[in-house]
């Protein structure tokens, strides 16, 4: 298998939320491939949806990943020969080689409105057609694309894509896949703005990245066949695609932040240690030769072949993840232990951020660690009786904590005075089901676990968003119908 020598491999993750278990998941089988190999692993920063795009995240990403002991050869922050690794910095390439794309005849200038698309797609829905867009500029003559251009018509740059037969691309895992063209739409590759979409931007980086294995999740194999028609249609040579089967909830659905904690953070925060995380994502698909549940990635690196990764949705067990990080903590020397309690669950800068808010109400000093427990734990416990708000019933409880769950996620940065905004206009909302005062006691019971508490905005600040978050999905389901 002479494709095996030195690949390059890459993670693309998308600095638009919270750093995601499934990044670090998806990274470490990258990481492993290129280590095996004599490899290297590339992080490109995918940042192309500029309203929803933010450095916030991707700071929050790559502190996350390498956290997790993700080690990449080249990135935006340890630079390499195939930059800059952003793709927000590379916008004038995409828009030259959608250019390339219209002059060969692959791609077209379409000037549909948003009424056009509209009408489109309820046609569509109508008829019960497998594309949405009818195709109605996909043909116009040279002339007339110049004149409506020259008129100052905003347009986007669309993908030509076969409407007959179908496309076969093979993956490592699956073998050849086979997509009824018929389902595919002509992919939108230069948005009106002038960035690119993501199926655009990703086949040029990684063609011009010299990536050799595209290793991703699941939810891409959809996408290939309109990244292969690219490949295709530029003159290049693909390269091998993996996709890993995707994480999932203990009832097998698709992992998500409502059934499971699923942020880097939170993990930090409740105190795993990274080398079981890494053991733990490592058993997700993969196992072992020997079927030994405890593994290092050198181990792994060292045993690994894309033979033994299974199909069968790996299953993101919070428990079985405990227990084995149990058996990490009990191989720690007691300093490192020390070290790492220190540094994970008592940093300085947490410390500091709590004295404040407790130094009001100390009576002794000793008084701190039972006032101040909520902030350093995940092991707050309520009953849907002692959240249950007078007068409400569980249904609407359960309705108004799953829209505020969601609504919290969206809160960056996560500071008193934002937090406090946006539970202002939250409430204001939705003030026909909550009263002030069952919003605000509620919040606060679920937040710090006590009925009172120092402020409440800067609790949640320094109890931190990947503790609330998980205390509202957790309040959110004792509620659940
Ligand atoms: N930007 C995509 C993401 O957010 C990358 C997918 C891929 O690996 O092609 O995951």
């Amino acid at each position: 298998n002479v494709m095996k020598q030195n690949p390059r491999v890459r993670i693309a993750p998308s600095p638009t939320g919270d750093p995601h278990v499934g990044t670090a998941y998806v990274g470490l089988f990258n990481m492993v491939f290129a280590r095996k190999w004599g490899g290297s692993f590339v992080l490109r920063i995918e940042d192309t949806d500029q309203t929803r795009s933010t450095q916030e995240s991707e700071d929050a990403i790559l502190h996350s990943l390498k956290w997790a002991g993700l080690e990449w050869d080249e990135g935006p922050d340890v630079g390499g020969d195939f930059g800059p690794y952003r793709q927000s910095e590379r916008t004038d390439l995409y828009q030259k080689f959608a250019m390339k794309l219209v002059e060969s005849g692959n791609a077209y200038h379409c000037f549909a409105t948003a009424e056009e698309l509209a009408e489109m797609r309820k046609v569509a829905r109508e008829k019960k057609l497998g594309t949405s867009y009818d195709r109605r500029y996909r043909d116009l003559d040279a002339a007339e694309v110049q004149a409506r251009i020259d008129a100052g018509e905003s347009y986007v740059i669309r993908l030509k894509f076969p409407t007959e037969g179908s496309t076969t691309f093979h993956d490592e895992l699956r073998g050849d896949v086979t997509i009824d063209n018929g389902q595919i739409d002509d992919q939108i590759l230069l948005k009106s703005d002038g960035f690119p979409t993501y199926h655009l931007a990703n086949v040029v980086d990684d063609h011009l990245m010299g990536i050799t294995h595209v290793i991703r999740a699941e939810e891409w194999i959809s996408s290939t066949p309109k990244h292969v028609r690219l490949y295709e249609a530029f003159g290049w040579e693909p390269p091998v695609f993996v996709h890993l089967p995707l994480l999932r909830n203990l009832d097998k659905s698709k992992i998500s932040k409502r059934k499971n904690p699923v942020s880097l953070e939170f993990f930090r925060r409740a105190g795993y240690l990274p080398e079981a995380l890494l053991n733990f994502l490592g058993m997700m698909g993969w196992s072992m030769p020997d079927e030994r549940e405890k593994f290092t990635v050198a181990e792994m690196v060292e045993s690994f072949t894309w033979d033994r990764v299974s199909l069968a949705g790996p299953v993101f067990n919070v428990e079985k993840l405990e227990w084995l990080n149990g058996l990490y903590i009990r191989d720690l020397p007691a300093a490192e232990l020390k070290k790492r309690i220190m540094e994970e669950i008592l940093p300085d800068s947490l410390f500091d951020a709590m004295l404040p808010l407790l130094q009001e109400r100390l009576r002794r000093l000793d008084d701190f660690f039972p006032m101040g427990t909520f902030f350093l734990t995940t092991d707050i416990q309520w009953t849907a009786e002692d959240l249950l708000p007078k007068g409400m019933d569980k249904k609407t409880v359960y309705r108004g904590l799953k829209d505020l769950s969601g609504f919290l996620d969206t809160l960056n940065p996560w500071n008193a005075e934002i937090i406090e905004q946006g539970l202002a206009d939250w409430h204001e909302r939705n003030q026909e089901a909550w009263s002030k005062r069952n919003m605000y006691i509620l919040v606060r019971k679920i937040a710090t676990g006590r009925k009172a508490s120092p402020p409440l905005f800067e609790s949640m600040e320094t109890v931190g968003k990947a503790f609330c978050q998980d205390r509202f999905r957790r309040a959110m389901l004792l509620f659940r119908p």
